[in-house]
This record gives C-alpha cells, sequence and structure tokens, in this order.
C-alpha cells in the first residue's frame, strides 16, 4: 500500500509541500502519496489522530497548528524541545514523534545553497514569534559571533533572548534583545527577516547603514517579492527569499520519514520558474 502523508494547517491550500515532496519522491522513487487537510481551529488533535488511524504515516504542519503539534506528539526531537514548536510529526509504533525542521532548514539554504557561513558572523534576526523560535538554536550551533534579536514589541525579543540563554545553560556572548530603534548605528553580516512583515507589504524599521558591506539579507517569506528585499537590492546587497528554507526543512521531514535524503537544488529551481511564469 502507498505510504500517505500530508500538511496540516488552517489555511493550508496555498502550501506548496504537496508539490515539494511528489518532486522528492518521484527523484527518489519513494512509493508515497502526499496531501493536504484542512483541520477546523478547534480541531487539530482529532484530524491527526484520524490521519493516523486511517493508516497516515507523517504530518508536516503550518499555521496556526505549530504550537499545538507540540503537544500532540508524545516523544520531542531535540530541536522541537528548544522551539517549543512542531512542524513535523511521524507516527513510530504507537508514539507520535514530533520534530521541528525549520532550523536545520534555514542553516542549510544560508550554508550550502547560498553559500553564507554563520560562523564568526554578525547576525540580526527580526521578530520573535514561531519562525525566530524554530530557528534559534540551530542558527547558535552555528557559532556566529553574535545574534541581536529586534522586535517590534521588545519584550518578546527579551523573553526569547532570555528563553534559549537559559537552555544553553551559560549567557551567550554577543547574545542580545534590541529594540529597532537602538540598531543605529550597528553593522551586521547577515540580516535574517523572520517577521510577517513582507506579507503586508511592510518591513521593519531599520537604519540606512544596517548592513555591513558584503551582507546578505534573509527574508524567510517566499513567493512573494517584500519591502526588505528591496531595501537590500537598493543598496548593492546581497539578498534571498525563504523559498530554499522552505525546500530545505521539507527535505529534513522527508529524511525523517523515509531515511532517504533527496537532492534540493532541482526542486528550489523547479519552484522558482514556476514563480516567475
Ligand atoms: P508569528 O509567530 O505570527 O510572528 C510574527 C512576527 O512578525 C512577530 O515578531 C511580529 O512582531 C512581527 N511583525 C509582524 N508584522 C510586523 C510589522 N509590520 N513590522 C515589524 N514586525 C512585524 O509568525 P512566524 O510563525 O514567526 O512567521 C514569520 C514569517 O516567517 C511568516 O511570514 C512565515 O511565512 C515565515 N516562515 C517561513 C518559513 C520558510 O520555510 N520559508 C518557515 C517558517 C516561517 P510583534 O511581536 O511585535 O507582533
Amino acid at each position: 500500500m502507498t505510504d500517505q502523508y500530508a500538511v496540516i494547517g488552517n489555511p493550508v491550500a496555498h502550501s506548496l509541500s504537496p508539490q515539494i515532496h511528489a518532486q522528492f519522491a518521484r527523484a527518489t522513487g519513494q512509493d508515497l502519496a502526499y496531501g493536504r487537510i484542512l483541520a477546523p481551529r478547534e480541531g487539530f488533535r482529532d484530524a491527526v489522530l484520524a490521519f493516523r488511524a486511517a493508516g497516515g504515516k507523517g504530518l508536516n504542519v503550518t499555521l496556526p497548528f505549530k504550537h499545538e503539534a507540540w503537544r500532540v506528539a508524545g516523544v520531542r526531537s531535540g530541536f522541537a524541545l528548544a522551539a517549543g514548536a512542531v512542524n513535523t510529526l511521524s507516527f513510530e509504533g504507537g508514539s507520535i514523534v514530533g520534530h521541528n525542521t525549520d532550523g536545520i532548514g534555514l542553516v542549510r539554504d544560508l550554508t550550502q545553497n547560498l553559500r553564507a557561513g554563520i560562523r564568526g558572523k554578525r547576525v540580526l534576526l527580526m521578530g520573535a514569534g514561531g519562525a525566530s523560535y524554530g530557528v534559534m538554536e540551530p542558527l547558535l550551533r552555528e557559532q556566529p559571533e553574535s545574534v541581536v534579536v529586534a522586535n517590534r514589541t521588545l519584550e518578546k525579543a527579551v523573553e526569547l533572548v532570555g528563553y534559549f540563554e537559559k537552555l544553553q545553560s551559560c549567557a551567550l556572548q554577543g547574545f542580545s534583545a534590541r529594540a529597532y530603534g537602538a540598531l543605529a548605528g550597528t553593522q551586521y553580516d547577515i540580516v535574517i527577516n523572520a517577521t510577517s512583515a513582507g506579507l503586508e507589504g511592510a518591513m521593519p524599521p531599520l537604519p540606512e547603514e544596517i548592513l555591513a558591506p558584503g551582507a546578505l539579507a534573509y527574508d524567510m517569506v517566499y513567493a512573494r517579492r517584500t519591502p526588505f528585499l528591496d531595501f537590500a537590492q537598493a543598496r548593492g546587497a546581497r539578498f534571498a527569499d525563504g523559498l530554499g528554507m522552505l525546500v530545505e526543512q521539507a527535505a529534513e521531514s522527508f529524511d525523517i520519514w523515509r531515511g532517504v535524503r533527496p537532492e534540493t537544488a532541482p526542486v528550489i529551481r523547479a519552484l522558482r520558474q514556476k514563480a516567475e511564469e
């Protein structure tokens, strides 16, 4: 019988995950089907259990259920534990195992696809929501020189930094929270936009000189041109959207489920081509 997987969310119609996993399955010769599940806002747990009872093998979890997926999982991987959120569920024997592959996806896109090493770099991460929690632990493991977290609501950035400092059980060098207004006079080698501002055609208020010479500007939002990427381009900086991260986090999920790592470059290329048509 063909193994069944799906992405679960609300809304979910826009998700590119079915296309991505279908391409991975074709390329690796894996016999699987991958669909979409629109779960009612109050019915996530029931939808997961029904899919598993029908023989489903695993799920990708998207907004707004990543925190609830953490609670549904009986066992959690290290990155999921740190993030407090789960974007991948695998049904193994009697257990529901929760993983978070977003951070690995971001790090792979930066270091392998974009050749932007993180070690020793000054990183600015904008946003203190679920995406920032999801990527923080894998990002810190790359040993950047510093990570500054900026957020519109400063208290949330302070809370995030405090949370990860506690997890690492020591104060990390150069790990701090700042308001956007306090970024004046500072520069970064990698500036990551983990806010949803781009979805509203907005960007956080960054000082003019924030991008160091040779800096990379990265927006996790994908499939649309954001004001932050325009800002970077206008200053002659390298820039990238979050499509590569999306495909890399999917590849990690695929590997967890199937024990096979698919090639990501052809899938990123195909999705980009399609978006430009
Ligand atoms: P979230 O939990 O809702 O957090 C949103 C964050 O954006 C908060 O920090 C919020 O600040 C900030 N924000 C929203 N509008 C803003 C504005 N106009 N100016 C400044 N800051 C603003 O969302 P999330 O789950 O972290 O996701 C963030 C983005 O990452 C989404 O667009 C999502 O699509 C993207 N993402 C992409 C991938 C990928 O694979 N490429 C994976 C995960 C997420 P406040 O705290 O002040 O409200």
